[in-house]
């Protein structure tokens, strides 16, 4: 399996430990509309732990034999300081920088877990499920709430969102989740997924680029 570390622009490691990676679904109103969910009226969470974690210059390795693996290309946002029932302005301080995940979903399954009332973790929190871009530091970034991001499946469009469509903004994510998980240096938070999720398959290339900093090639085994 390709080791995870957290990594800066210039590929260098961070000196953060390997954590959790708390979840935020139906983030985004054209994706909840795409899957035919309600809008939730407090952040949908659930985590994923460490070991789901690989590089995202590395292959995406999806599951094989438990049905269609979705890609869900996410916001990820990577703590520098302890955050417990924090506010607004500590939330903002503890970021160390942003940068892209994929939150692999494995839909069929997660569909039979919805209906049987079952926690997703089968679905979504399985070995390699997160692959991880390289951080960008808060400082390189203008605004937190203008993240513009993409996805490209064999040089198409599949995914775009712009962290200004958040139906809960980053901050008041963390506040939120602070509230019920202390995120700790090194934790992760993922901050849902514009529309178009759809099956990824071995051999798929992928192009994932975050607006005006970094474009990632890499393809599906
Ligand atoms: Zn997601």
């Amino acid at each position: 399996m390709f080791e995870y570390k957290h990594i800066d622009s210039e590929c260098k490691k961070i000196d953060l430990p390997v954590g959790k990676v708390v979840c935020v679904g139906r983030n985004y109103l054209q994706h909840i509309k795409e899957l035919d969910n309600d809008v939730p009226s407090t952040p949908l969470l659930f985590n994923k732990p460490s070991t789901a974690l690989v590089p995202l210059n590395s292959p995406v390795v999806i599951p094989k034999n438990l049905g269609p693996c979705h890609n869900e290309l996410e916001v990820a946002v990577l703590i520098k300081t302890r955050l417990c029932q924090t506010s607004i302005k500590d939330a903002e301080a503890a970021i160390w920088g942003v940068g892209l995940g994929l939150d692999l979903t494995l839909r069929e399954v997660q569909n039979t877990l919805k209906k049987q009332g079952h926690p997703w973790e089968r679905a979504k929190a399985f070995d390699c499920s997160c692959p991880m871009s390289q951080f960008i530091a808060k400082e390189q970034l203008d605004n937190l709430s203008n993240i513009d991001f993409s996805l490209s499946v064999n040089n198409e469009l599949r995914q775009q969102g712009n962290s200004q469509e958040m139906l809960f903004p980053i901050l008041k994510l963390l506040v939120n989740i602070s509230n019920t998980f202390t995120l700790l240096p090194g934790d992760i938070v993922m901050t849902g997924t514009p529309k178009g999720v759809a099956a990824l398959l071995v051999d798929d290339h992928i192009t994932i680029e975050l607006n005006g900093h970094f474009s990632i090639r890499t393809y599906v085994v």
